[in-house]
């Protein structure tokens, strides 16, 4: 089996614990498949981005070991993949402009006790400039097989509706960029933070109407701050200290519930060979699966 997995951290600041986990997992389940691990800096969203982030990020990676195959990719330099595919998916009938505003879904939202959206401008026929894209979904429920979390099943018109692909700017949506990305890059494993887990159903319906092949999908446990939110870089979480890389790395392998090592290692790379040799995916914490909509 040919094995290639990814790292895609926004830059919207520097690594910090729970994105060195996700790193760690990621290196070493590629690693330990004898597989290439890639990384891909998503820098499609300025408004969110800290400047110099992406350097702190790559320097972060390099001092904790992890090292990737071939060049990094900016997602900012790739629109051109990105409209690609948005005059495939427009060819074949599966987007339309929409000019909703945040208020308007707000209010809507508020009158239907849903939040998917509920196609108000499917059939309007609007022109794209000025407007968002949204992708009609058709009939989306989605089941899928999460490598921890196991079955899970999504009726995708119910949660969220078609989803936007490209804002207005124009922005290329997170749910457009990393799709095309991953199959463009030969993305055959993903492994991540479950935070994204609900985001894959809508992922896999963009995949299939790319005519993209499936990914296997591995969603890993959050770290979570006292008062139960994601440890994240909105949140303020704090830069890693990558004078104490040896140390991050023994947290985050403990963290990933695995094998505790029987000496201190002596360094980064006699770590790093061990904890090839001994992950295992099954050690790691159990998830709990989010949402009433889930089998
Ligand atoms: N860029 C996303 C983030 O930093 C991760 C995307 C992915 O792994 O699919 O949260």
């Amino acid at each position: 089996m040919s094995y290639i997995g990814r790292f895609a951290p926004s830059p919207s600041g520097p690594l910090h614990t729970g994105s060195l986990i996700t790193a760690l997992a990621s290196w070493l389940d590629a690693r330990r498949h004898n597989g290439r691990w890639l990384l891909r800096i998503e820098d499609i969203d300025p408004p969110r981005e800290i400047d110099g982030a992406s350097e702190q990020i790559i320097d972060s990676l390099q001092r904790h070991g992890l090292t990737w195959d071939g060049m990094v990719a900016f997602q900012s330099k790739r629109s051109h993949h990105y409209e690609d595919a948005l005059q495939y998916l427009r060819d074949k009938g599966l987007l339309y402009a929409c000019s909703c505003t945040r208020r308007q879904l707000r209010r809507i939202a508020d009158e239907t006790t849903t939040h998917a959206y509920p196609g108000v401008c499917r059939k309007l026929q609007l022109p794209e400039e000025n407007s968002a894209l949204r992708f009609r979904i058709g009939c989306g429920l989605v089941t899928f097989c999460d490598e921890a979390a196991g079955t899970m099943s999504e009726n995708v018109p119910a949660t969220v509706g078609d989803f936007i692909v490209r804002r207005r700017g124009p922005f290329y949506a997170y749910q457009l960029a990393v799709v095309v990305d991953d199959a463009l890059q030969g993305i055959s494993h993903v492994v991540r933070g479950s935070d994204l887990l609900d985001n894959t159903a809508r992922q896999i319906l963009l995949q299939r109407a790319l005519e993209y092949p499936a990914l296997r999908y591995l969603h890993l446990p959050l770290v979570l701050q006292t008062d139960g939110r994601k440890l994240s870089k909105q949140t303020g979480a704090a830069a890693l200290d990558n004078n104490n890389a040896l140390k991050n790395l023994l947290f985050a392998w403990s963290f990933l519930g695995q094998q505790a090592t029987e000496d201190q290692p002596g360094s980064i790379t006699e770590f790093l060979e061990f904890a090839v040799a001994n992950w295992q995916r099954e050690r790691l914490p159990a998830l709990q699966k989010p949402g009433s909509n889930r089998l």
